[in-house]
């Protein structure tokens, strides 16, 4: 008899920034009555609400129920920075030939189609432009090193038939009003979303289709019911054929995968609105996004009005947290890191003060590998974001939900050939490793 309890729920240090700066939402639906469905989902993030949308699309008739612990959008799905990126971060082609460059254009192809599905959502569900803006976004550079860096990646880029724009200092303070960066790898096929706004609205969507979407309502017990399965919450209950995890990293909080995910958490801070002084004396375009050419940079951003405002994002620092709580303490910390960083790049405006500081949770393997899979007949997994869920979680969103109505596909097929996530050190060990780790390199990133 399988009876899973949740040994914890998602904790939120800082606000849902992205939630915030919207329009304010409709009280939420919460599960507060004993409900039969077809396919229940725990979670409505980027991979449970992609679940959702493709068992919808294979089949309208299907009875699906999201189950999501807080608001939507108030998760890690509405606290990220909103690059929605074609291409992989690291080129494996080292060689510029064979293996790894089949292995780039396939992880090209697959975020590609992550990208194409959210588009559809966006046209079947009319939402906001503004909220997915394919702008494109640029890898800045702050160093001659990094310059050096973005020179090979666009080589690479070039012998897989990937365009790019190399941008020297001047056109970099055009485009954001800094002088920090000494040139930049623009790359045209990023998607720049308003996460909350794009999560918010597929929710929507998804409802007006007809699929039951709860919020508040964190699933608290997950046990056997005769073929399927049934699911708790502290008002009602759920009995579905099948179930999809797409928890991210409390998959681990039902048992599942212990000792082999890490739990990172990611800092970011904004500005308050710019007024019109500010903005005059900023300069550059009302929207761009750079990404460090280094990961363990600083990410920045800016966005207008129809977004949520004149605003300036900052994110950088990372830590590992085995018991998955950030401390007031770290967001304290990061928050005057923030500050640090972005008056670095605007001496001009050093005095705006930042509205929001938040952390959010991501989930990473060693290996790099999701866990999308059927962890038990009827339950299966969609997660384990590695960072990039805005098109990995949306693609082990969909892959789950192939899996579930049984339907072969690309997607599936390529999660389901990844191995398991490699164990890690014993704690505390991993922890103290880890962290020393990201401390050092953040401090050698320090520049980008
Ligand atoms: C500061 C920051 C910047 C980032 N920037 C980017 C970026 O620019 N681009 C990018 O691709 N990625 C970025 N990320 C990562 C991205 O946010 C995640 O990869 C993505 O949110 C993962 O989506 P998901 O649906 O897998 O998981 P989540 O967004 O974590 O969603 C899982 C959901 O499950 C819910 N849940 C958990 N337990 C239960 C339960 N028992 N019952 C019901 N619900 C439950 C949670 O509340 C949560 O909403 C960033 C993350 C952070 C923190």
């Amino acid at each position: 008899m399988i009876n899973l309890r949740a040994e914890r729920l998602p904790v939120h240090r800082g606000p849902a920034a992205w939630s915030a700066i919207l329009p304010d939402q409709a009280p939420p639906v919460r599960l507060d009555e004993d409900l039969a469905v077809d396919v229940a989902i725990v979670g409505g993030g980027f991979a449970g609400l992609s679940a959702a949308r493709r068992l919808h699309e294979i089949d309208a008739r299907t009875r699906i129920a999201v189950l999501e612990a807080g608001r939507l959008a108030e998760g890690a799905s509405g606290r990220n920075s909103g690059f929605m990126i074609d291409l992989p971060h690291d080129l494996s082609s080292e060689d510029y030939a064979g293996k790894g460059v089949a292995a780039d254009q396939k992880t090209i192809a697959l975020n590609r189609a992550a990208i194409a599905f959210a588009r559809s959502a966006v046209e079947e569900y009319g939402i906001d432009p503004a909220w997915f803006d394919p702008a494109g976004k640029i890898n800045g550079a702050a160093s001659t090193k990094a310059h050096e860096l973005n020179r090979s990646y666009a080589a690479h880029l070039g012998h897989l038939g990937e365009s790019s724009e190399m941008l020297d200092e001047k056109a970099m303070f055009a485009v954001t009003g800094s002088r920090h960066y000494l040139s930049g790898l623009y790359t045209p096929g990023t998607v720049m979303l308003q996460p909350a706004g794009y999560i918010r609205s597929v929710g929507a969507g998804l409802r007006k289709a007809g699929v039951h979407v709860f919020e508040e309502s964190p699933v608290m017990r997950i046990a056997r019911a005769g073929q399927g399965w049934e699911l708790a919450t502290q008002r009602g209950r759920v009995t579905a054929a099948k179930v999809i995890l797409a928890n991210n990293g409390h998959l681990e909080s039902f048992g599942f995968k212990r000792g082999r995910l890490m739990h990172i958490f990611l800092y970011a801070s904004m500005t308050v609105d710019l007024d019109r002084d500010t903005l005059s004396r900023l300069g550059g375009q009302p929207r761009w996004g750079i990404t460090p050419s280094d990961p363990m940079g600083t990410t920045m951003r800016r966005i207008d009005g129809p977004q949520g405002g004149n605003r300036i994002v900052t994110r950088s620092c990372a830590s590992f947290l085995p018991g998955m709580v950030p401390s007031e303490a770290a967001l304290a910390r990061t928050a005057r890191v923030h500050r640090r960083k972005f008056a670095d790049r605007f001496p001009s405006i050093a005095d705006v003060p930042m509205e929001f500081s938040w952390a959010g949770h991501l989930c990473l393997s060693r290996n790099g590998v999701a866990v999308m899979r059927e962890l038990e007949p009827g339950l299966f997994s969609a997660c384990c974001d590695n960072g990039l869920g805005t098109v990995r979680s949306t693609l082990t969103g969909i892959g789950a939900a192939d899996l579930v109505a049984g339907r072969a596909s690309d997607i599936s097929a390529h999660f389901l050939s990844e191995d398991e996530p490699t164990k890690l050190a014993p704690s505390p060990f991993a922890e103290i490793g880890a962290n020393i780790y990201l401390k050092w390199r953040e401090w050698q990133a320090r520049r980008e």
